[in-house]
Order: C-alpha cells, then sequence, then structure tokens
C-alpha cells in the first residue's frame, strides 16, 4: 500500500468519524428548516429563541437495567514484525458476531486489518476493495483504514455478509508509522463473541456519563434524559432497543475529550469491559479543532473494551439556541444525534461523505441506501436518513430513518444482544 493511499484513507475517514452529526446551528429558527450545509456551527448570538427548559418530572426510583446475554471475550498479545501479523480467532458454535480491538503498544502507530479468512480460508473482508485511488470511497468498515493505533473490526458487518461459521478464523493485521513505513510492535488484542436466538432484534446496554457541570443542573439532566427517549425511539424502529443502565457523574469538566483525539479518561470511564456497554459522555461542548461538534463517536465501529477512544460525546450547548437553554425541539434534536452517533458506535458510516466543497467523496458500501451525484440529489435521497451527515430538523421532527442493511449493522453489532 502506498503512503499516499494511506494519507488519504486516513483523511478521509478522520472526516467521517469526526462526525458532527452535522455542523450544529444555533439559528433561533433552526428547527424550522434544515440546517444550510454550509453552516460552519459557529455561535449564532442573533435569532430569537423562546425555548424554555421542559416541565420537571416526578422523581422515580433509580432501577438499573441489563440486557442479560452479554458477549464474551478472550484477550492475547501478538508481535507484529515488520508490520504484519496474523491472529486466529476460535468461533464457537452459535456464535452471531465477533468483535476483534487490537490496540498497539505504541499509540503514535496504526493499526488496520489488512483481510480476514473464514475458517475455509476464503477472505471475506480484503482492505483492497476498500482502498481506491480515485472516485468515491466505500467507508464499510473503518477496520480497513489506519485510523488510529487502536483498530476495531465487527464480523460480520451487515446481511450482505454470510452469517460466522464456527471455527478458526484468522485476521490479518498492518501496524506502520505516521509516514507509512511498517512497523514492529506488540499488539493486545481482545476478541469478543456474542450468540444471539433472535438475529433481527437486540438489546444494547449504555452508560451515561455527565461532566459534573451537567450532573449539578437537574434541568439539563433532564434534558439528557428526553434526548434518550428519543434516541431509544429511533434506535427501536430498527429492532434494537437501547437501555439505559445507569448514569453517573463524573469529574470531566464542560468541554470534554473528542473521543477522536483519545483521552487516558476515557479509557477508565469505558472499562466496564464485563458487562460489554457502551458509553455516553455529555458535557457542555467537546474540545476539538472542528468547530461545532453536536456529537462524536471514538471508532465507526467503536470498541467494547477499554480504549481512550471507547466512548460516544454529546455537546448539549451546540444544540441549544441562542438563549442557551434546551427547548422541546432542541431536546428532540439532541436525541437524533444520540442515535446518530451510537450508529456509528455500532458500525454505521454516513451514507454519503461530503468534503469541504460539498462535492460527494464517499458512500457507506451498502447496498439500500442511496447513492447520489451531488448535495442537492443526496438532500433530496437521503436527508431523512438517521445517517445523513449534516442535522436536517424540520416540522416533523429530526432525521430518523434507518434501512433494512442499515438496521442490520446495528443488530449485528457485537455490543447488540
Ligand atoms: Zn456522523
Amino acid at each position: 500500500m502506498s503512503i499516499s493511499t494511506r494519507t488519504l484513507v486516513a483523511l478521509l475517514l478522520s472526516a467521517s468519524v469526526a462526525c458532527d452529526g452535522g455542523s450544529g446551528s444555533n439559528g433561533g429558527d433552526r428547527t424550522s428548516r434544515p440546517v444550510s450545509l454550509d453552516d460552519t456551527g459557529a455561535a449564532d448570538t442573533g435569532g430569537a429563541d423562546t425555548g424554555s427548559a421542559p416541565e420537571p418530572e416526578p422523581e422515580g426510583e433509580e432501577e438499573e437495567r441489563t440486557c442479560g446475554g452479554s458477549p464474551v471475550s478472550v484477550r492475547s498479545v501478538v508481535d507484529v514484525e515488520d508490520g504484519f501479523a496474523a491472529v486466529t480467532v476460535h468461533v464457537d458454535e452459535g456464535t452471531r458476531s465477533l468483535q476483534l480491538v487490537s490496540e498497539a503498544d505504541d499509540s503514535d502507530l496504526y493499526v488496520m486489518v489488512e483481510r480476514v479468512y473464514d475458517p475455509s480460508g476464503e477472505v471475506v473482508l480484503d482492505y483492497t476493495d476498500f482502498h481506491h485511488s480515485s472516485g468515491p470511497f466505500e467507508l464499510y468498515t473503518a477496520a480497513v483504514v489506519p485510523w488510529k493505533s487502536t483498530n476495531v473490526l465487527n464480523w460480520p458487518v451487515s446481511a450482505e455478509d454470510a452469517p460466522l461459521a464456527p471455527g478458526d478464523w484468522t485476521v490479518t493485521l498492518y501496524a506502520m508509522e505516521a509516514d507509512g513505513q511498517w512497523a514492529d510492535a506488540t499488539v493486545a488484542v481482545e476478541a469478543w463473541q456474542v450468540s444471539d436466538d433472535d438475529p433481527s432484534a437486540g438489546c444494547v446496554p449504555v452508560r451515561v456519563v455527565l461532566s459534573s457541570d451537567v450532573a449539578g443542573d437537574p434541568a439539563l439532566v433532564r434534558a439528557v434524559e428526553g434526548a434518550w427517549d428519543v434516541a431509544a425511539d429511533i434506535w427501536a424502529a430498527a429492532g434494537v432497543e437501547l437501555i439505559l443502565a445507569e448514569t453517573v457523574e463524573s469529574a470531566l469538566g464542560r468541554e470534554v475529550p473528542a473521543p477522536s483525539d483519545g483521552s487516558e479518561a476515557y479509557r477508565s470511564l469505558s472499562a466496564v469491559e464485563e458487562e460489554a456497554m457502551l458509553t455516553l459522555v455529555v458535557g457542555e461542548g467537546i474540545d476539538s479543532d472542528t468547530a461545532g461538534l453536536l456529537g462524536q463517536s471514538g471508532g465507526i465501529p467503536g470498541s467494547l473494551s477499554a480504549s481512550p477512544h471507547a466512548v460516544v460525546a454529546l455537546g448539549w450547548l451546540m444544540h441549544a439556541g441562542s438563549d442557551g437553554q434546551l427547548s422541546g425541539d432542541e431536546i428532540d434534536m439532541m436525541g437524533a444525534t444520540i442515535a446518530h452517533e451510537l450508529g456509528h458506535y455500532a458500525g454505521l458510516a454516513h451514507p454519503v461523505q461530503f468534503d469541504e466543497h460539498y462535492d460527494v467523496v464517499g458512500f457507506d458500501g451498502l447496498p439500500d441506501t442511496e447513492e447520489c451525484g451531488d448535495v442537492h440529489a443526496c438532500m433530496d435521497v437521503l436527508s431523512d436518513n438517521l445517517m445523513f451527515p449534516y442535522m436536517t430538523c424540520g416540522g416533523s421532527g429530526c432525521q430518523d430513518d434507518l434501512s433494512d442493511d442499515q438496521a442490520s449493522v446495528l443488530n449485528l453489532f457485537t455490543g447488540t444482544r
């Protein structure tokens, strides 16, 4: 693989993962029209916003909820020599999905999946199928992209892939330096497996971690809970129940770290591996060079193992109007952001990706999401899709559609049981 290809895909992926759920708009009339695509999301102090905090709800009993049937994992260590290693994973009978999390001991390295071989030796995933020197890319899984020192492969990705056969699977990995040179590395590998009697329905437990300023504001806590219910409704339409397993307060400040940048605080916050829960971090904003982030996922898909990237982050203030308060419409928008970013974490890419000129540069590789030629055509056919890269809220709420193939990705995520 050439350096230039590696750099290209890294750039493209960073554009995808640094998903905004849209460049957020703060305009007071935002919810009456789609967010304009050239909105930089910079704080807008103009415009009236009559939003107000939601009515208090009666205090209920705190109840911890679980999904049951957690995935199980096996850890090992592999030596990458001259940039290459092969990992063998024994898949048990009845296993529905496999997630392989590979983390190099040097955080400056990049780890990617080269190929996946099923027990018969057939190649079922090949990075060369996705690395083109020209034309739109297909981000079927970011596992084949050198993005970080942590790599996450979920298999199968979608209903397009054959069901997981029992036996010995082989995954080959590359490790490289930032300049594309092959690297020696010690890679910690954790292989997760989950069984599931009903592949068309599932459950994902999520732990919500509030920054201290959010946790200290009862109106904000209620707004987050309201947004959570919106997100859960969106996912339920795809047959996956989002369970709010617990809400905890953390010492995180107002600006929470960007999951794409990674943080050792996130490694400890995401260390809930025995439950294989996802972690949603909520702060006032997300500390990122990208202005106006509504939310961000730490991968496509994200990791079930603890890692500096193993969270989804939500910034509430970008959802609030110029009054800095969250109205009902803005809480709905925050719910769409949560559903969108958790969608990335479960493995969904944007159905279309634009560059900074709003030219189409990529698709998600799923057969049943539309491919479109320019931004206007894409708005026509995809702006109601949950994973459209920009927030498009209107009179009937925000985008919430998921195609059958997208629903299959959510159901085949190894964190779904
Ligand atoms: Zn996104």
